[in-house]
């Protein structure tokens, strides 16, 4: 049957401002009060009240909402031969949850796949991808879609492989300190399934309640707690993995159980941090640890950023190792007593957090060590390992993600340039240049991260129904990257590159770059894995023959579904995304 092309959500006819809330305004269609459309995007105008409205994301164009759904039926036809009917969803209305992650760039380039499969077991992943392959279709894979850089986006259209039903913690094995699951599990979810155990899975993504461990697993996922403990890719022993061509793997340990090896190429390494453009994670053993039974908390304000910078290097210099050392700065700092008047932080350049984790003693030492080398450096220190003082002390930087907001009432935060790492020694630096950008644009940005291990996560709010703000917000993104670099550090910290970043990869890369496309062409010759992500096409890439790079796939797929990418200086700049048959 074939696939019916449903209405989109209908259009706000203006937007009014109502007590710093930017309301939709439907004209005559329904009452004012309720307009809305229930997609998820949009709430009626109450809840809106309640809570700031995310303005609409660009308008699926015309053109792809009239594509012919021929070819989708086609392929949804086709997958009903390999899974369940109910496992299939072609109606664009539908697919249009497809379209999006958390990321700005899908609010700019949403993009429906032709259809998306709800994979149940190892054995639906394999069947879809032989298909895949044998008709060349662009598969991209999905966790929970709240990556920030575009990386689930079906930029070539062709099919989205859903994991998160494939989310059974198959085994824990306390003995041998692995936990074995399938790729749809939450973070917070194994977490807690671990806690009676005593043990934990240390990663810590801010977006643990939402985050699945196949995609932590696949954007080498991280967190504050990264400086004690690492990112994803050290707590990944071992994975199940289906090739492109539909060929079921296992790496490092799966079946072993050794927590570690010397027997040949890390594949479980190059396959964490692939991004799905290698192959689809079917099952991964964890490697987990006991849970820490004590924490301590130091927290510092600081007239001069450069003294907040040199704090955690003389933390450093005393022999203490936090698991995690977290800056907001002014801007944060100034949010955090908009949304919470009542916490009064003073009005200082910086704040530091630290926490110490460990036995008890260790972390009455760390603290008071921490405390002692920073005092001379900041206006005021406090610490305190009580759970109480400890939620109060860490209750600005559980706010702060929020609270940014505060900043600019209806504003949104853009997503974009918003996760990059710097070296340590030039944080301060770093966060002074992030602030002569916002000058330069004249968009706000409050900056927080986790300054321990470098990595920094400015916050732009813009106002995203002003089409100027979109284009000064990305020429943000664009010289945020490029302060990145010129900093020694790199575009990305943990949130990876998707299609976001993807025009960065060169210069930060130079000719590794080229080893890279030669991995990725040997394990996926036809380009059919996650196209549009992590690999740019060579400008200069004109050889009829050979491995199709990535975004060639899409050449042979009805690509007037692409939507036009805003570009912040027209031609006067390189397009951030060159794939031809993308553009
Ligand atoms: C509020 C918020 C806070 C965040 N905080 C953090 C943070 O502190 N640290 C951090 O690192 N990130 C953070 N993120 C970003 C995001 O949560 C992480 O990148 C996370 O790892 C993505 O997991 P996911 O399941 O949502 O993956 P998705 O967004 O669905 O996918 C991400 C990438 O992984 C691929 N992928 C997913 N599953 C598989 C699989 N089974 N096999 C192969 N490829 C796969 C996708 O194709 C895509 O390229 C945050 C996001 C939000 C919205």
């Amino acid at each position: 049957m074939a696939s019916r092309i449903e209405a989109t959500p209908p259009r706000p006819e203006s937007y009014e401002e109502r007590e710093g809330y930017i309301v939709p305004i439907f004209g005559g269609r329904k009452k004012k009060k309720e307009a809305a459309f229930d997609s998820g995007v949009w709430r009626n105008s109450d809840a809106a009240a309640k809570e700031r409205l995310t303005p609409p994301p660009s308008e699926v164009d015309e053109a792809q909402r009239a594509y012919s759904s021929s070819r989708s039926s086609e392929i949804a036809r086709d997958l009903r031969e390999l899974v369940r009917d109910s496992q299939i969803v072609e109606a664009p209305g539908e697919l249009q949850t497809f379209a999006y992650d958390a990321s700005f760039e899908t609010q700019l380039r949403p993009r429906l796949p032709e259809a998306a499969v709800i994979a149940g077991s190892e054995e639906d992943v394999v069947a879809v991808m032989k298909y895949a392959h044998e008709h060349s279709i662009p598969v991209t894979t999905r966790g929970a879609a709240s990556g920030q850089a575009a990386g689930a986006a079906p930029y070539a259209g062709g099919i989205v492989l859903a994991m998160n039903a494939m989310n059974r913690v198959i085994e824990v094995d306390g003995a041998n300190l692995q936990a074995f699951c399938e790729p749809g599990v939450v973070h917070a979810q194994l977490n807690a399934a671990l806690k009676p155990s005593g043990l934990v899975f240390p990663p810590d993504p801010g977006s643990s309640k939402m985050a699945t461990v196949g995609g932590m697993a696949s954007t080498n996922a991280a967190g504050m707690r990264a400086l004690k403990y690492g990112a994803t890719s050290a707590w990944v022993l071992g994975l199940n993995v289906v090739l492109p061509d539909g060929t079921l793997i296992e790496t490092g340990s799966v079946g072993s159980r050794a927590k570690q090896s010397s027997a040949g190429l890390e594949l479980t390494k190059l396959l964490v941090g692939a991004e799905g453009t290698l192959g689809v994670i079917t099952r991964l053993r964890l490697k987990l640890m006991p849970i820490p039974p004590s924490r301590a908390i130091v927290t510092a304000t600081f007239d001069d950023v450069e003294d907040a910078g040199r704090a955690v290097q003389e933390t450093f210099a005393a022999g203490v190792s936090p698991s995690a050392i977290e800056i907001l700065d002014e801007r944060c700092i100034q949010s955090i007593n908009k949304y919470r008047p009542g916490m009064d932080l003073p009005s200082v350049e910086a704040m530091l957090l630290f926490e110490v984790d460990g036995n008890p003693e260790g972390c009455r030492a760390d603290a008071e060590k921490i405390s002692e080398v920073v005092a001379p450096l900041s206006r005021e220190v406090e610490w305190s390992d009580e759970p109480e003082r400890i939620a109060t002390l860490w209750e600005a930087r559980s706010l702060v993600g929020a609270a940014i907001g505060a900043l600019r009432p209806g504003s949104n935060r853009a997503y974009c340039g918003e996760d990059i790492c710097a070296p340590v020694s030039r944080i301060p630096e770093t966060l002074r240049k992030i602030q002569e950008i916002s000058a330069k644009h004249d968009i706000l940005i409050a900056t927080y991260g986790h300054i321990g291990g470098g990595n920094l996560h400015p916050g732009h709010l813009i106002d995203a129904r002003d089409p100027d703000e979109i284009r000064r917000v990305l020429l943000v993104a664009d010289d945020i990257h490029a302060l990145a670099l010129e900093m020694g550090g790199t575009i990305t910290g943990e949130h990876g590159v998707g299609a976001a970043r993807v025009a960065y990869m060169e210069r930060e890369h130079g000719p590794a770059l080229d080893a890279m496309r030669a991995i990725k062409a040997a394990l996926d010759p036809k380009g059919i894995m996650n196209p549009g992500k992590l690999f740019p096409d060579k400008v200069s890439d004109s050889q009829p023959e050979g491995p199709a790079s990535p975004a060639r796939v899409g050449e042979n797929a009805e690509d007037e579904r692409q939507i036009p990418v805003p570009h912040p200086d027209g031609a006067a700049q390189k397009p951030r995304h060159e794939s031809p048959p993308l553009e």
